[in-house]
């Protein structure tokens, strides 16, 4: 028999009154490991509630002792990363590596959180006018709220609770109901760390929660990490309700090759950039655009593609892990289809990919299509499978072109030799993640990460150093003292106050 997820509600673990439960299954084995709750209304309004009182008291707890909370916590996920990097497989089917790494770029973000009461630190002034200084504090908004998807279950959830936190906020979040044990895992162990109560809730569900949640007058800030479709509905609808709002959503990350890069290390790039993690990663490389005399590297790049074997978590051998559900393996199949259908040319096809062991599984095998055209649906749309497109390009500003006309604006990144090329690309390219020699360009907690068009909603960046921007609100103060009665006064005063 599973049991049902609990809520994390008022600092308790909760099991919901809900009637409507989804199943969370694991991808290789189709085993029902347990049931994702859909919070009902009282249980959300009940968070929010619990989640507004704690911020009162939380919003004046000294940072530093935020800080060493988090501390603390950073600590126990570091010791416990095998145990949640467990978990994760089971209800994602990642390998254990890549499980192993989604926890590790989370608990990064918690380290970086601990550098709080640096990063909070304002802006002073002495004497804008004579006698008055000027001075920015960085103050909490309240109780923010965030949305995450099913791909990183442990990294999003860890981008955005352990920064509003530590700006001194209090946080309600809403996993992806497609693996909600990881974000179970992560807060069992928030528990044992000293927070008071309230200061993080767990709410499980679907678009009915969400709605309730962006709509919830109490909610004040709200960090989304999805499809673009969807990033759009949470934008609209939360800055129609006024509140601060930050989406980042869906790609369709390009690589460019010239023929003056190393063809073994853009092959061997390639191929983890584009079916690693079974292409379930927003920075995954999904096209390689290959300029010139590069393209003859077609037949080598799907050689080494053939040899990339799914698998299960615990296979040392596998490559990648199948599709979280059913439902996106039908959609791959159905893409993959219909790049057929529309002309381009599939030199490998996994759609009858199998696993011995794990039949029912998930699985697509690596995909490879060339020949194609920036109006195929397999080019539109986010494909989020094992599939790589190759398309070709007679020069460099050719492959900015197809780049820059893209929809998303995500990442990208460009194999080359020559740093004149290398600097021309990352001038002219409108991405947010630029690579040079280097496939998947993820910036490190300390820089932002960000996306342009479609692949980001919001003035405020999301992630890393500006995300103490997002959840903070700036206080400026202009200040004016007396000294042994004396007022301080000069010229310019008067026509700077008025
Ligand atoms: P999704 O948009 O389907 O779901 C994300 C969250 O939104 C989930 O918590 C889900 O419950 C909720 N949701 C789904 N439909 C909703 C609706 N109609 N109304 C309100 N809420 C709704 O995304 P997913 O399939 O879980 O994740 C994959 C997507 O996430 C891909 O598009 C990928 O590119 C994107 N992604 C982007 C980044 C980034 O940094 N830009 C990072 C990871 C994933």
């Amino acid at each position: 028999m599973t049991h049902d997820v609990p809520l994390f509600l008022d600092g308790e673990f909760v099991t919901s009154n809900a009637t409507r439960k989804i199943a969370n299954i694991n991808p290789a084995s189709q085993l029902t490991l347990a049931h994702a709750p859909c919070a009902t209304e009282v249980e959300i309004n009940r968070a929010i509630a619990s989640a507004s009182a704690a911020f009162q008291e939380w919003r004046d707890v000294p940072p530093i002792d935020r800080a060493r909370l988090l501390a603390n916590y950073c600590q126990k996920l570091k010791s416990r990363q095998d145990e949640i990097a467990e978990v994760l497989s089971q209800e994602t089917g990642k390998i254990f590596a890549d499980a192993k790494g989604d926890v590790w770029r989370g608990i990064e973000v918690v380290e970086h959180a601990c550098n709080i009461p640096s990063l909070l630190m304002g802006e002073t002034l002495e004497n804008v006018a004579p006698g008055i200084d000027t001075s920015t504090y960085s103050q909490p908004l309240g109780v923010c709220a965030g949305i995450t998807p099913f791909n990183f279950p442990a990294m999003i959830p860890l981008w955005m609770y352990p920064m509003a936190i530590a700006c001194g906020n209090t946080f309600v979040l809403k996993p992806s109901e497609q693996d909600p044990l990881t974000p179970l895992r992560m807060a069992e162990i928030f528990t044992e760390c000293g927070f008071p109560k309230g200061i993080l809730q767990v709410m499980h569900g679907d678009r009915e929660q969400v709605d309730q949640i962006i709509n919830h007058p109490d909610i004040r800030a709200i960090s989304f990490v999805g499809s673009a479709k969807v990033g759009q509905h949470i934008y609209r609808t939360g800055t129609q309700n006024l509140k601060r709002v930050q989406c980042m959503t869906s790609a369709k990350n390009h690589m460019v090759v010239m023929p003056d890069a190393d063809k073994d290390q853009v092959i061997s790039h390639l191929v983890g950039a584009s079916v690693g993690a079974a292409g379930q990663r927003c920075m995954a490389i999904s096209v390689a655009v290959l300029v010139g005399d590069s393209q003859a590297w077609l037949d080598d790049l799907k050689t080494a593609l053939q040899k990339v074997k799914p698998g299960a978590w615990n296979d040392d051998e596998a490559g990648f892990g199948p599709l979280i559900s059913k439902a996106a393996k039908q959609r791959v199949l159905h893409l993959i289809e219909q790049g057929k259908q529309e002309g381009a040319d599939c030199n490998l096809d996994g759609s009858d990919y199998n696993h011995p062991q794990f039949p029912e599984g998930n699985w697509v095998g690596p995909t490879l299509f060339s020949g194609v055209t920036a109006d195929m649906q397999i080019y539109r749309e986010e494909i989020f499978g094992p599939v790589l497109l190759v398309m070709f390009a007679d020069s460099l500003d050719a492959a900015l072109e197809i780049i820059n006309a893209n929809p998303n604006g995500n990442g990208t990144s460009l194999f080359t030799n020559s740093g004149g090329a290398a600097r021309h690309f990352q001038h002219n390219v409108l991405v947010g993640q630029v690579g040079i020699n280097l496939p998947i360009p993820v910036p490190s907690p300390y820089f932002s990460f960000t996306g342009w068009r479609n692949s980001f909603y919001g003035d405020q960046h999301a992630y890393g150093k500006q995300a103490v921007r997002f959840y903070t609100e700036t206080k400026t103060v202009l200040s004016r003292w007396f000294h042994q009665g004396e007022e301080a006064t000069g010229p310019n005063l008067t026509i700077q106050m008025r």
